[in-house]
């Protein structure tokens, strides 16, 4: 069974550090030894693994995939917005972590972001758990 994680967006494109939300659901879902799957339902958001020591890291990323990947270019979806959903197949909709003892491992300067790129919305984020059965 998945876990479903609410995850409100403020901005049009926004990274959103969700490590300690994911830490959580796995404390409280008693998940030990693992592949945690984290899983966005979404066609123009993305998760992505990346730095969370300085914020400038996110910035700078948003800066730049803005740039390569403009809003308008002569799209023809009639949305408006197939920027947001080049951008969420490029950054992709699922990462894996190994969980290990109940604690997500991840490198020092690691965390997990959830990829805003066509907000502000109510998002959400689907977790899902596989026990290792082998030690
Ligand atoms: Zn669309």
């Amino acid at each position: 069974m998945k876990v479903i994680l609410p995850v409100p967006t403020a901005q049009r494109t926004q990274m959103i550090d969700i490590s300690h939300e994911i830490s959580r659901v796995v404390q409280k879902e008693g998940w030990q030894n693992g592949l945690l799957t984290v899983f966005v339902p979404h066609t123009t958001a993305a998760v992505t693994i990346n730095e969370n020591a300085d914020p400038d890291v996110q910035r700078d990323m948003l800066y730049e995939i803005n740039k390569v990947i403009p809003f308008d270019d002569g799209f023809h979806h009639f949305e408006g917005n197939s920027a947001a959903h080049i951008k969420s197949s490029l950054f992709g909709v699922s990462e894996q972590i190994i969980v290990e003892e109940g604690v997500l491992q991840l490198g020092t300067w690691q965390g997990v972001y959830f990829c805003e790129f066509d907000g502000p919305r109510q998002r959400k984020v689907w977790l899902s758990f596989l026990k290792n059965t082998v030690s």
